[in-house]
């Protein structure tokens, strides 16, 4: 409905972003008989998996886990082929998505949100896209993601270089050949982890300059086996339970494991070996102590030591990938197919950009204090302001003007990572102070969008129009999500969970690491209990 005199788009909800958790918000909102548009930077749905097209992308959760459990037809009809997805099938089941539910004609596609103020008035968020395009909404739905704002560092004369710049992030869609070309990666993070084996089998030489090393574990990606897929297909819902209500919400079986140093060395060992063999994150799960014991994630860490050495043919190479300087799995942990393997390639070469940083670009290259290194092409794998960047970069303002950037200088302040004091029905998918990049994120988007709906549907049962944190609540919340972190070794990296990354960005740890398990409980006490912490006015 537009009203013609200001032309102002007037809609019950405005759902942004048209990733996995935009598509859900919009089905769901549509699904209550609200009016309902998505506004969509990009050109087609997908998110994550429309922009980063880099080679290897794919997931790192195992595909049958990483998908949609709302329709059981979905879950029936979609056939994943391998055990972790690749970018190409992900994105073709976020348009089958989008298409079996009729969804891309509620989606504005190259449309940015570049501002939302409420109006306290009229009960309703003023929004205004990049294009000067108007709407009003009663309720404003960020699903913007938690890594889709691209961090690239400033390098020195970068306009300055000859050749063609790439970002994982951003990918062209037309295939990219790096034949005969000598290629530089910025970055060993997961993205660079996933295409350093790729474009080195391809280019003339790689150069992979790194700055902190990383732990990865491999995939072992392969075809899914046909009789395993249809059991689990024709069996969802205990192994989607399973994940809702485990801790972790990656993998499936989640039985009690035992702390590190209770096991002898040699059934320790034999754990991490049958974890390494069996690819994946589960490393990490193995032993119960690994995230909140030093001396039992140093037994981790010396596993995986080992496993880089023996992996790594040049010892001077492979003591440069070790990771020494943050326990194991305060970074995303990384899974791979052939990366600590492509620096025994002759022509990778790695420069350790601790020890020698870029100076500056060239025309030819980079120039580093020790070296300059000509390169056709660069490659940028500098990873995401992560959590609260894409909602910060819009202006977003709430009672009294109020604006979230300032209310956030410090770190960001929201109840159950969901709603913000002062900012009524403004809901973030994923946000800060949630589970979200610790968890499987779509496991997290379902419950967010399925709790946000809920709400909207008791607000109209209970005659109110607009629902707000109280502060009282947000605080106690975000001392709780602090202290929580700080009883386990996340603090102690320089990590994009921390906004370490991020020049400026206060150092706080973003998500919430209570559990995916416990936090969905704790989200539906709160429900039962009428939406304690939460104000519901008429
Ligand atoms: C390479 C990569 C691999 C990943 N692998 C996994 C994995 O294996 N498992 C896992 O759980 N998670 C993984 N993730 C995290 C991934 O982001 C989430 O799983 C999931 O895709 C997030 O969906 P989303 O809809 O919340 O956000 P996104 O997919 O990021 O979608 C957000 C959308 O919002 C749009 N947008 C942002 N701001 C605006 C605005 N102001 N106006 C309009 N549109 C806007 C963006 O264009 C984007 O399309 C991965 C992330 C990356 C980058």
């Amino acid at each position: 409905m537009a009203n013609e005199q200001e032309n102002v788009e007037a809609l019950d909800a405005v759902v942004a972003g048209a990733g996995f958790a935009g598509l859900y918000a919009l089905y769901r909102l549509r699904a209550m008989g609200l009016t309902v548009r998505a506004l969509e930077a990009a050109d087609d749905v997908g998110g994550t998996w429309y922009w980063n097209r880099y080679p290897g992308a794919r997931c790192d959760v195992e595909s049958m886990a990483y998908s949609y459990s709302f329709s059981p037809e979905l879950e029936r009809e979609w056939v994943w082929t391998e055990r972790y997805a690749g970018q190409p099938e992900i994105l073709r089941y976020l348009q089958h998505v989008a298409e079996r539910f009729d969804l891309r004609p509620l989606i504005r596609f190259r449309t940015r949100l570049a501002a939302a103020h409420y109006d306290e008035a009229g009960g309703l968020w003023r929004l205004t896209t990049e294009r000067g395009g108007r709407l009003a909404a009663r309720f404003l739905v960020m699903a913007t993601g938690c890594l889709s704002q691209p961090r690239v560092p400033p390098i020195a004369e970068l306009e300055t270089f000859a050749g063609r710049i790439y970002r994982t992030s951003q990918w062209p869609h037309e295939d990219v050949d790096f034949s005969g070309l000598r290629v530089g990666v910025i970055g060993t993070g997961s993205s660079a982890i996933q295409c350093i084996p790729l474009i080195a089998a391809q280019a003339a030489h790689l150069t992979v300059f790194q700055r902190t090393p990383n732990f990865s574990v491999p995939a072992h990606n392969a075809p899914l086996e046909p009789a395993a897929r249809r059991a689990l297909m024709d069996n969802y819902p205990p192994f989607r339970k399973a994940l809702r209500e485990g801790f972790t919400s990656l993998l499936p079986e989640e039985t009690p494991q035992p702390a590190a140093l209770e096991l002898a060395p040699e059934e320790r060992e034999r754990r991490y070996r049958a974890a390494w063999e069996e690819g994946g994150i589960k490393l990490m799960f193995c032993i119960s102590d690994g995230i909140t014991s030093k001396p039992a994630n140093d037994t981790l860490v010396k596993f995986m030591h080992d496993r880089i050495r023996e992996i790594v043919h040049d010892p001077a190479v492979a003591e440069r990938l070790l990771p020494r300087d943050f326990p194991l799995g305060t970074k995303r942990l990384c899974v791979d197919t052939d990366y600590y393997a492509t620096f025994n390639r002759p022509n990778v070469t790695l420069v350790d950009l601790r020890a020698t940083p870029i100076v500056a670009a060239t025309p030819a290259g980079l120039r580093t204090s020790a070296a300059e290194h000509a390169l056709d092409s660069l490659v940028f794998a500098t990873g995401f302001d992560a959590v609260t960047g894409a909602l910060l970069a819009v202006d977003i303002r709430g009672r009294a003007g109020r604006r979230l950037a300032d209310d956030w200088r410090d770190g960001p302040r929201m109840y159950l990572g969901l709603m913000a004091a002062g900012y009524p029905n403004l809901f973030a998918i994923t946000g800060p102070g949630s589970p979200s990049v610790l968890s499987n994120m779509v496991v997290s988007i379902e419950q967010h969008v399925d709790f946000v709906a809920e709400l909207i549907a008791a607000l109209g049962a209970r005659g109110a129009r607009t629902v707000e944190a109280q502060a009282a609540a947000q605080d106690a919340w975000v001392a709780h999500v602090a202290e929580v972190a700080q009883g386990t070794l996340y603090p102690q990296a320089n990590s994009w969970y921390m906004g370490s990354n991020i020049p400026g960005k206060p150092r706080v740890f973003l998500p919430y690491v209570g559990g995916v398990g416990p936090y969905r409980r704790k989200c539906a006490e709160i429900a039962a209990a009428g939406y304690a912490g939460f104000e519901l006015h008429a």
